[in-house]
């Protein structure tokens, strides 16, 4: 079976087909991608082509399933296909204004996808969907009742990449019982864990472009530092993050911003590249500190100590943390921040080795020391396998 993941930005189509065997192992045939994307019909065409041409795919026959890593809809996550009825766009486009980066794209790609494929199941696996237990206390904002019937609540994201997380860091731990627990969530929902089994918690650290904190218990989320939109918990590269909502009323009395300014400045100046004046790429914030740039310095200080407060408020909620789990651009290839995230918390049990740390760089690994409580690991995710997977299993009919 044939499976082919896009990944739809506002401009851009990145793509990897993923075959997997009859026992269900997935190898990664393709990947690749278009940027400056004016007409995603012509988009799939091209990628079409490509795998043609490689030999992978013949025909559009030979495709057994495109899976989309869509953010955010109304009244709708999980795993859903997109091609039979009109439900996924419809909620893409029901939330278009808390996503409008994420959602329009999406709606306009999985259109013409259709098009392009009639027949080719098409499934949408929502940023959403590892949040679907997160207890209701941890959801819901102190908002009016008429708000949160509307939707304000928070949702979380990076659903894909945390799951993946869950179930790698499960496996590393060996406990293949949470691991399996993992892989059958979004088919059967938590399944029962054994009593008196010591409970797996988890901090999974994704830093990225776009960063999130989120607290696991048995490999099913109870928390995460984003809330209502991707502009939420962590500075983002240029979003801003968690903030006081009277800061948005104040700018525009004060300042005299519209609405429209402030909202195009939160998602587009603030962030690392807010706080640094320099970019909004954790390499040349880091390279500006390093040449004494006092701003870029503080960018860096303002992400590790947003990354501690939220690993702080997860071990909390979780009584405890068992494995703290570093991943994406930022957290695979940053070790520097790794040890300034994991600095002086010897007496809460993280140690790491400052060795090991150094050397791992965009590989899977532990980094803790011998004597840390907390085994510290980096696990570079794979979004693209977590989506491949379980659009199988969607078309499979087996959710
Ligand atoms: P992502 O959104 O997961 O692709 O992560 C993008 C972020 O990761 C950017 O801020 C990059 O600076 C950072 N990043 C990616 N690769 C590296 C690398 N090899 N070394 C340092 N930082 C990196």
């Amino acid at each position: 079976m044939n499976i082919l993941v896009a990944n739809l930005g506002s401009t851009s189509l990145k793509f990897r087909l993923f075959r997997f065997d009859g026992a269900g192992a997935a190898a990664l045939l393709a990947k690749g991608g278009y940027e400056r994307v004016t007409d995603y019909g012509k988009a799939i065409d091209d990628c079409l082509a490509e795998l043609k041409t490689a030999g992978h795919v013949r025909s559009a026959a030979d495709l057994h399933g495109v899976g989309f890593k869509t953010v955010l809809g109304k009244n709708l996550t999980g795993c859903v296909r997109a091609d039979t009825d009109g439900r996924v766009i419809a909620a893409l486009d029901g939330f278009k204004e808390i996503a409008p980066a994420h959602n329009p794209p999406y709606a306009l790609g999985i259109a013409r996808f259709h098009e392009k494929l009639p027949g080719v199941p098409l499934v949408a696996l929502f940023e959403t969907a590892f949040y679907q237990w997160v207890p209701e206390a941890a959801s819901r904002y102190a908002v009016p009742q008429a708000w949160h019937d509307a939707g304000v609540r928070r949702y979380g994201f990076h659903g894909a990449s945390h799951k993946f997380v869950a179930e790698r860091s499960a496996e590393l731990l060996g406990r293949d019982d949470i691991a399996e627990r993992v892989r059958a969530l979004y088919q059967s929902g938590p399944t029962p864990v054994q009593a008196g089994v010591k409970p797996l918690r988890v901090i999974s650290c994704h830093l990225g472009g776009s960063s999130s904190v989120t607290g696991i218990r048995d490999g099913v989320a109870i928390g995460t530092s984003m809330g209502l939109s991707p502009q939420s918990g962590l500075p983002q590269n240029n979003r801003v993050g968690d903030l006081d909502s009277a800061a948005v009323p104040f700018v525009m009395k004060t300042l005299n911003l519209s609405l429209a300014e402030v909202e195009r400045q939160m998602t587009k100046e603030s962030g690392l590249l807010g706080l640094s004046g320099v970019g909004n790429d954790l390499r040349d914030v880091r390279a500006a500190a390093q040449q004494g740039n006092a701003r870029a310095q503080l960018a860096l200080d303002v992400f590790v100590q947003s990354t501690r407060h939220w690993i702080g408020a997860f071990l909390l909620e979780l009584g405890g943390c068992d494995a703290l789990v570093f991943t994406a651009g930022i957290g695979e290839n940053n070790p520097d921040l790794r040890a300034a995230i994991c600095a002086d918390l010897s007496e809460l049990g993280f140690v790491i080795d400052a060795a090991k740390n150094a050397a791992l760089r965009g590989a899977e690994g532990e980094i803790s020391a011998a004597g840390s409580c907390v085994k510290i690991f980096v696990v570079p995710t794979n979004e693209e396998l977590v989506i491949a997977r379980e659009t199988l299993r969607c078309i499979a009919g087996r959710n």
